[in-house]
């Protein structure tokens, strides 16, 4: 898929004010730093659409992007910021359950997670919430330029093996790097198909 137009929408921390009209959304979560908006920007080609920054933990918001002028790309907030208040841990909580289980045009979320990392229990944790409240999702790998390939292969085996105690099979996932440009077109390219392309 060749991205023609990316549109910043809004920003907003209540679903309910979220785009009225019923594109396909993917929405993009992961822990603060995992490398988020360097991928949202990776893939729309656009160098600064969202926000990159050395201050996890700062886009506390749902922004939604207008891609082709067809499909939303939905950036979320970083989760798991240990500086973050435990009330604005538990408003995030509200909202990102509330977006997951309302949004009724989400098609897939993609959950980021830093390659160079064993699995985390917090990101594991989310995936089990997402499987267990049937929200399809994925997983990116991200960062991926900082290990190498024997290294990179050894860790998605960790996951693998965590994933299947519980789930029959393991979640569709993407390797990829925004520095080197890593990934892209395997996932728009599983976007413009679950767009029925
Ligand atoms: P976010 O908080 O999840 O939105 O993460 P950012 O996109 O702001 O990136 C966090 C940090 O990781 C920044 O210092 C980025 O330069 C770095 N980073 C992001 N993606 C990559 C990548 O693919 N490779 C490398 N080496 N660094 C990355």
């Amino acid at each position: 898929m060749q991205i023609k137009s990316a549109e910043f929408v809004m920003s907003n921390s209540d679903v309910a004010k979220c785009p009225k009209n019923r594109l396909p959304e993917y929405a993009f979560i992961g822990r603060s730093n995992v490398g988020k908006s360097s991928l949202i920007n990776m893939l729309t080609g656009r160098k600064s659409l969202a926000k990159t920054s050395g201050k996890p933990g700062k886009t506390q918001l749902i922004n939604h992007f207008l891609i082709n002028k067809n499909w939303f790309l939905v950036d979320l907030p970083g989760y798991g910021y240990a500086k973050v208040s435990k009330s604005a841990k538990k408003t995030f909580q509200k909202f990102i359950t509330q977006y997951f289980s309302l949004r009724e045009q989400l098609v897939s979320a993609f959950v980021l997670v830093d390659i160079r990392h064993d699995p985390q229990p917090i990101d594991l944790e989310f995936m089990q919430w997402l499987g267990e409240n049937n929200i399809p999702f994925s997983i990116v790998f991200t960062k991926a330029d900082k290990l190498k390939p024997k290294a990179i292969e050894n860790h998605i085996e960790d996951y693998k093996t965590i994933l299947l105690e519980t789930w029959e099979d393991m979640p569709n996932y993407f390797i990829t790097s925004s520095s080197k440009d890593i990934g892209k077109d395997a996932v728009l390219s599983y976007i413009d198909e679950l767009n029925g392309n």
